[in-house]
């Protein structure tokens, strides 16, 4: 039978080691999310202009903006007006809350580069939490490409809406 001070000391070794499983764990994962920020970063660079990618980077800093331009149509998550910028000759809606954006038909497609707005859109697809912000009727949540798990709120009359960091996953993913 173990005595207790054996016991208690195989405790401390099993925690140990769990300890530095878990950090080595961490480390691998900093440096998985590290390389996908960089692959990230990659694609903007080959999509667009320097002065794009800046904006882009700075999008929050860009649309608080007081001289940005007040769009006509509203973030379909809390209700303000969107801001307008422009990329790559698309006029695009971002929310300064939420920073999210909505894109006409059509702009997502010329956005990314994709064949459509949602490659997959035979793929499952469920009602939507949000409405469009142009018809207001609900839209139709797709899984945006397989096999990534990216759901992307459409309306098939208007567009398309990307909540935050959705975008990113959009451009890794195109
Ligand atoms: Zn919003
Ligand atoms: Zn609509």
């Amino acid at each position: 039978m173990l005595g207790a001070a054996a016991a208690a000391a195989a405790l401390v070794a099993l925690g140990r080691s769990s300890a530095k499983r878990s950090e080595s764990w961490h480390n691998n994962n900093k440096a998985q999310h590290k390389e996908r920020l960089q692959k990230i970063k990659k694609k903007y660079s080959k999509r667009f202009n320097d002065e794009e990618v800046e904006i882009l980077k700075n999008i929050k800093k860009k649309i608080s903006d007081k001289n940005s331009k007040i769009s006509c149509i509203k973030c379909p998550e809390c209700g303000n007006e969107f801001r307008l910028i422009y990329i790559n000759e698309i006029e695009l809606d971002v929310c300064v809350r939420c920073v999210s954006f909505w894109f006409d038909n059509g702009e997502l497609k010329k956005f990314s580069g994709l064949a459509s707005d949602i490659p997959s859109r035979e793929l499952t697809s469920r009602k939507s939490k949000y409405k469009c912000p142009i018809c207001k009727v609900d839209m139709v949540e797709h899984v945006f490409t397989k096999p990534h798990n990216l759901l992307v709120d459409h309306c098939k009359e208007h567009g398309v809406y990307l909540e935050n960091k959705e975008l990113d996953r959009v451009i890794e993913i195109s």
